[in-house]
């Protein structure tokens, strides 16, 4: 099985599953929960409900509805912060719309997420090791939307049209989109700043901000120039932070126009990120990088040595029970 083979390239590729809690109204409509997590602490989780047999399913990390944002960082820094070290490293977070994804990843003021977390932690270790290195840090915030990538750090200034980005090729392992915006940041407050300005712009010009945030990947790139001072030896990597579009299903008869498009054009894109992930998973040595922008222009730090940190966002809730199991398939599938 698949996923049996992601567990063995445990270096490389994680899935760590999280599930929120029922929130009040679904508790004070007497919801009740269709996942248990008797063995979270060995990676399981159970799923139930609606008469059907449980069915268990087995990650790298389970975080239950009681699991808090420290909880879940613990088991993400070390593969964050091996960007320091020169790895390329992508964390996605994938599922329905309401799982929290955002949550995970941006988190709030209250409860901050991997985002701030990870940041924080970077230049922490910057600090920590700045007699022996000398690090350089920018950041880029975009969107792929109707897959067409938007630089949100240059269309939050007021009046600027949004430019038309492409995806280019330099070299082998270069894939770079001329134009976008690299903001230089020295601390903690510079990229936070960039950040949520990114995160702001993503809902200019969207009639319903929180619609439009489902329909679309907010991607947020840390770019880590390293530099030794005893040998004077370079490095250079990415650490790629992305809340995904919602993969709820949409039937396509109930949508019409450009909303069939977007639906298409996330169905694909979710589709493609999975295959993708398959083919590094078993090792295919045909990697379909190209088939969505998403996939494409991740393509230099998806696979190789680059590390892969999926957090598989679900619902507890019984009615969300067919949703999650295809999210539950989606990262145990076989090819
Ligand atoms: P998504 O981005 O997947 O659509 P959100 O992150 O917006 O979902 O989460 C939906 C709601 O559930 C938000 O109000 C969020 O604060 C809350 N939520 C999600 N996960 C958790 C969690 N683990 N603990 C507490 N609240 C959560
Ligand atoms: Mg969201």
């Amino acid at each position: 099985e698949l996923y049996n083979k992601i567990l063995e390239m445990k270096g490389n590729i994680r899935v760590f599953c999280r599930c929120r809690p029922l929130n009040t109204e679904e508790i004070s409509a007497g919801a009740s929960m269709a996942v248990e997590f008797e063995a979270a602490k060995d990676g399981e989780l159970t799923v139930k409900g609606n008469g059907a047999p449980k069915k268990t399913f087995k990650f790298d990390a389970v975080f239950g509805p009681q699991a808090d944002q420290v909880d879940v960082f613990e088991d993400t820094a070390p593969v964050a912060t091996s960007v320091l070290d020169g790895y390329n490293v992508c964390i996605f977070a994938y599922g329905q719309t309401g799982t929290g994804k955002t949550f995970t990843m941006e988190g709030t003021d209250e409860a901050r997420g991997v985002n701030f977390r990870t940041l924080e932690e970077l230049f922490r270790i910057i600090e920590e090791r700045k007699q022996h290195f000398r690090y350089e840090i920018c950041v880029s915030t975009l969107e792929v939307y109707n897959e067409q990538i938007r630089d949100l750090l240059v269309s939050s200034h007021a009046g600027a049209t949004a430019k038309r980005l492409e995806i280019r090729q330099l070299g082998e392992g270069n894939h770079h989109v001329p134009g976008l915006v690299e903001a230089y940041v020295n601390n903690m407050s510079e990229v936070w700043d960039a950040l949520q300005t990114g995160s702001n712009a993503r809902a200019v010009g969207s009639t319903n901000a929180n619609e439009h945030s489902s329909r679309s990947h907010c991607i947020h790139c840390v770019m880590v120039k390293g530099e030794s001072l005893l040998n004077g030896e370079c490095t250079r990597s990415k650490l790629w932070l992305v809340d995904l579009a919602g993969s709820e299903r949409i039937a396509k008869t109930e949508v019409l126009g450009e909303r069939l498009k977007e639906t298409q054009n996330i169905n694909r894109s979710l589709s493609a990120l999975g295959d993708v992930i398959a083919a590094l998973a078993t090792k295919s040595p045909h990697v379909p990088f190209r088939n969505s922008k998403l996939t494409h222009l991740l393509q230099d730090s998806l696979g190789g040595d680059s590390k892969t940190l999926m957090f598989l966002q679900i619902s507890p809730h019984e009615n969300d029970l067919s949703e999650t199991l295809c999210s539950l398939n989606f990262a145990s599938r076989q090819d």
